[in-house]
């Protein structure tokens, strides 16, 4: 590809609205352009590194024995119906109806489609197991679209599906799955770990979140500093020490505590420490229900866990009227004494006596609060979030938290949607059976971005070369002068000839800015061609990584190139 031919709008400047460094390089090297919040073009350069994601993702597809097909971005509401999440998918989901007023969607995710495909299709134990997948475009209407490709509203996924005749060949299927995720995010040069995730109702380790190290990710992951422990924080467990509790020896008192809303304000104000206050946050079930759960004053609630507790998809802290009504006071002063709702407690609080809570009062909170004897608690769970430091629940290590991008998910579904869309089909004894079904998926845009978050420097993007959109890029120093000329074209002409994806910079502009572009672009490989090297019979080749340079022979140039570039492609792992 000629530079002064190709579409590549680089920006000199960062553009303001970019949060993150892949966003911004992505940007920067004219690789994307937004055209409404969490939608994008892919330009030229960016669509060169999404079809390297998929086809090596493609690639470990198939190698593991799925097979592609392709279904439509456009689902009819009908078969969402069937499954039940037309009610129950959130804001998320995208509907809309066509010229004749029937509903439809755009597929945020693809189970309902592929199980009408096994209804329709599959009538026999024989022609199981089944995996099918789909590297197609899907829309989720986030909330807050961000970071670029990371969190698009409009983004590619790869998607695939498994369907076996029992549980235990389902979970053949998710090995086989977990295994060629591995060699996906090894193959594209990620550093990652494979952390254990939230299944909902499913049970078992049956879902890994595939996580990229990296400062901006937007998950908190747990890891022991021991033992191989590492899970997603929204399912960490906390070991919790059955520290007794102690007796009660201060009295219940009311104290005013004029403007002293948050915890800080509180203990700051009282002189003590935030630990020894008891926080009470007003939720809401999605069916509705109001209770108040309470958390040692420096911990956060884990809203999943509360979830699962209660067995419901959907909880939300309660808005500032709901907390008005149900304690009698503004939201920051809530507190358990007298209050009239289900009551319920992370297990640290069962150890904690003579604490500060809220009044449910304007201006108000208690000291000297004690569990059972100034209020009763319905139940103690694992409520709250886990935090660097607490004990690792396999051993007696103890936890650190890092941060990650989720690129691939990897979950047992069991029969939820094969029983609730009626697809059976009939075992050796003539039986019908519902088939146990698996899902993965892989952000394509969002492992690139991924990538990038890894593999940068103040100058710009560094591909690893599996990943890169170009493996060489040619940089004619002066293409006025003929020599210089003849001698590029001569090395691309050979390169391409060689099947060497290269870029040749024709451009007539100053060396300085050429290298400034070939560096923020991240072609991992730079061959300079100019008069003075060429005088010598050598060109300058520059490793983008480490920034060494070293003189080329021109003889045999393009041969040893493009055996540089195969080895830097040797798969490792
Ligand atoms: P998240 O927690 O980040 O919202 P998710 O749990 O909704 O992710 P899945 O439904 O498991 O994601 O989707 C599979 C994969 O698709 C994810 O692992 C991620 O790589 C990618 N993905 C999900 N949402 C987005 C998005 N909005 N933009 C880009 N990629 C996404
Ligand atoms: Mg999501």
């Amino acid at each position: 590809m000629r530079y002064t031919q190709y579409l590549l709008p680089t920006l000199k400047e960062t553009p303001g609205d970019a949060e993150v460094v892949s966003h911004q390089l992505m940007l920067r090297a004219g690789m994307i352009r937004k055209v409404a919040a969490g939608i994008y073009d892919y330009l030229p350069l960016g669509l060169r590194v999404i079809r390297k994601v998929e086809s090596i993702i493609r690639e470990e597809m198939n190698r593991a024995g799925a097979i592609e097909v392709l279904m439509p971005a456009v689902n009819p509401a009908e078969l969402w119906e069937q499954s039940g999440r037309w009610q129950q998918y959130g804001k998320e989901l995208l509907r809309f109806k066509d010229r004749k007023e029937t509903a439809f969607c755009i597929g945020p995710t693809h189970e309902e489609v592929v199980t009408e495909i096994v209804r329709g299709t599959v009538r026999s134990y024989r022609q199981l197991p089944l995996n099918l997948y789909q590297i197609q475009t899907k829309f989720r209407d986030e909330i807050r679209p961000r970071f670029g490709l990371m969190r698009g509203r409009e983004f590619i996924m790869k998607d695939a599906y498994s369907f076996d005749l029992d549980d235990a060949g389902a979970d053949i299927s998710y090995e086989k799955m977990y295994q060629a995720y591995r060699r996906i995010f090894t193959r594209c040069g990620l550093k990652f770990r494979a952390v254990e995730a939230d299944t909902g109702n499913i049970g078992g380790s049956f879902s890994h979140e595939f996580m990229v190290l990296a400062d901006s990710g937007e998950d908190a992951i747990v890891s022991c500093n021991s033992c191989e422990y590492a899970a997603n924080v929204e399912k960490a467990e906390i070991r919790v020490t059955d520290a007794e509790s102690a007796a009660p020896t201060a009295s219940l008192t009311l104290i005013s505590t004029p403007d002293c809303k948050t915890i800080d304000e509180v203990s700051s104000f009282l002189k003590v420490d935030p630990a020894a206050t008891v926080k009470t946050l007003i939720v809401q079930t999605e069916s509705g229900e109001t209770l108040a759960v309470l958390l040692r004053g420096d911990r956060e609630l884990n809203l999943i866990k509360l979830c699962r507790l209660l067995g419901c998809d959907d909880i939300e802290l309660a808005a500032d009227e709901v907390v008005q009504r149900v304690t009698g006071a503004p939201s920051g002063f809530a507190g358990p004494v007298g209050l009239q709702l289900r009551l319920l407690a992370d297990r640290e609080v069962a150890s904690l006596s003579d604490f500060v809570v809220g009044a449910n009062a304007v201006d108000a909170h208690y000291t000297g609060a004690n569990c059972g004897r100034d209020f009763q608690v319905e139940q103690f769970a694992d409520l709250r979030e886990a935090e660097a430091g607490d004990a690792c629940p396999r051993c007696t290590g103890h936890l650190e938290i890092w941060r990650g991008i989720e690129v691939g998910h990897v979950f047992k579904l069991g029969t939820k949607y094969s029983q609730a869309m009626g697809a059976t089909v009939l075992d050796n004894q003539g039986q019908e059976r519902t088939p146990v079904m698996g899902c993965y998926g892989i952000g394509v845009g969002r492992t690139a971005a991924a990538a990038i978050e890894q593999n940068h420097d103040a100058n710009g993007i560094i591909w690893p070369m599996p990943l890169a959109p170009f493996q060489l890029i040619i940089t004619m120093l002066n293409p006025k002068d003929q020599s210089v000329a003849e001698a590029s074209e001569k090395l691309y002409a050979e390169l391409v000839a060689l099947g060497v994806e290269v870029l040749l910079d024709d451009r007539d502009e100053r060396p300085g800015s050429k290298f400034k572009d070939a560096e923020l672009l991240g072609i991992p490989l730079r061959v300079t061609v100019g008069a003075r090297g060429l005088k010598e019979q050598n060109f300058e080749l520059q490793d983008r990584r480490s920034g060494e340079t070293s003189p080329l022979s021109v003889k045999g140039a393009a041969v040893s190139l493009q055996q540089m570039i195969g080895d830097a492609l040797q798969v490792k792992g």
